[in-house]
């Protein structure tokens, strides 16, 4: 067996074996230098090798790693802290380290509230087509992509699939035994869709009208990455009672969190709920680092003024190509474009060239980059994507 092989088949890596990063940037073995337009899937939101998280990271390794919630976590006390202050609904944090951990705990904390408000009927989760929640047995039902369900037994009861932005099809949906609508301010894995401001209000107002909870799913678009802390908060009067956020809120240490409003999490007492490592006190202090950093006005300012400018960069592009770029998708650097021609073929492409991006549902190329990056890196990349699709246009077998 070649090295690697040992790993599970779940994934399929390209040949290139990234040592090091810097900045916006990872560079392999013989020193090739590529431009990072991913971010570890919305992860590295500083980039690589920053200072500051690097700086907490080895200053808490040298005095304890690991203790568990059977003891005080003062890291983790002090990031919960930071997040209560920072958003009006957030009152209680569960950590976790994954995005679908978070998703876990914030499903197991809707159900138990209406158990402990004498409905225990109600234990329904909707969510909506295009979804994605994570990997774990509870978390590929909750998204319901068969893609993701087949081969691993029936479905699990307890989820309610909806068409997307199908206002109707919802109201029909509530019933007595809803417990929550669940939900990406901007779906990700899905293909990169925002929900519009006014959605999120009325699901909202929705959620108040019926007595079920809205929990949001903030993985991905969290962080900062739209431009605000967290992508629900360019909705005013839209704030959830549960909110699931990881990726970029460890910035590249495994950290997760489901973040609550008293009331929600009043039934997660000792006994319903753990993790040994949520809150670990390494991952709390990068936690803590990122969160001093991304929490700036002038970095979400940043982040702000560079998305404008790749927005404007991206339209032009579409202009250019006609015929490979349809439609422009997604908000702040949580962003791409849905292809006319296959995703997956242009994303090799971009790599051949030194630009590392994803793809997402709908023939979307996904474009993430660390928040830190200029209207150069902007520049840089438009201009490698520009070279791919002139490349893929005379190609007559691109198609296929
Ligand atoms: C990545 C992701 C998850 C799952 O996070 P993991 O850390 O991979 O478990 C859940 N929800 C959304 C929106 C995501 O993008």
């Amino acid at each position: 067996m070649a090295d690697g092989d040992h790993l599970y088949n779940t994934y399929k890596p390209p040949a290139q074996d990234f040592v090091r990063g810097e900045g916006a940037y990872l560079y392999t073995e013989n020193g090739d230098k590529y431009l990072d337009f991913i971010a570890g899937i919305s992860v590295n939101c500083l980039g690589h090798n920053h200072p500051a998280p690097k700086a907490a990271l080895m200053e808490q390794a040298d005095k304890v790693w690991h203790l568990s919630g059977m003891f005080q976590l003062t890291e983790a006390k002090k990031l919960a802290k930071k997040y209560c202050d920072a958003l009006p609904f957030a009152e209680k944090v569960f950590f976790t380290n994954s995005g679908a951990e978070a998703i876990e705990c914030a499903m197991k904390t809707a159900r138990k509230f209406h158990y402990d408000n004498g409905q225990p009927e109600r234990f329904d989760i909707i969510t909506f087509q295009g979804a994605f929640h994570g990997r774990t047995f509870a978390t590929i039902n909750a998204g319901g992509n068969p893609k993701y369900l087949k081969g691993f037994g029936p479905a699990l009861p307890g989820f309610i699939h909806l068409p997307f932005g199908d206002h109707d099809a919802l109201k029909e949906a509530i019933s007595e035994t809803t417990a929550a609508i669940l939900v990406e301010p901007v779906q990700g894995e899905g293909g990169l869709r925002p929900l519009p401001e006014v959605c999120l209000r009325g699901l909202r107002e929705l959620c108040d009208e019926k007595g079920i909870l809205l929990i949001y799913d903030e993985v991905q678009c969290g962080a900062g990455r739209t431009g605000k802390l967290f992508a629900h908060q360019w909705a005013e009067g839209a704030e959830p009672d549960i909110m699931a956020v990881a990726k970029g809120v460890g910035g590249g240490f495994p950290l997760g969190a489901c973040i609550a409003t008293e009331e929600a999490a009043a039934g997660m007492v000792p006994g319903t709920h753990g993790s040994t490592y949520g809150g670990n006190p390494l991952a709390a202090a990068v936690g803590n680092a990122v969160w001093d950093e991304i929490s700036k006005p002038e970095f979400l300012e940043q982040v702000e003024r560079v998305s404008n400018f790749l927005k404007q960069q991206f339209e032009s592009l579409k202009d250019e190509f006609p015929d490979v770029v349809s439609e422009l998708r997604g908000k702040g650097l949580l962003c791409g474009m849905q292809l006319k021609k296959p995703a997956v073929k242009i994303r090799a492409m971009m790599l051949e060239h030194k630009l590392l991006g994803g793809s997402a549902g709908d023939n979307v190329l996904r474009l993430a980059p660390p928040l830190i990056i200029t209207e150069d890196h902007v520049r840089e990349a438009v201009g490698i994507l520009r070279t791919c699709f002139q490349q893929a246009n005379s190609l007559e077998d691109f198609e296929t």
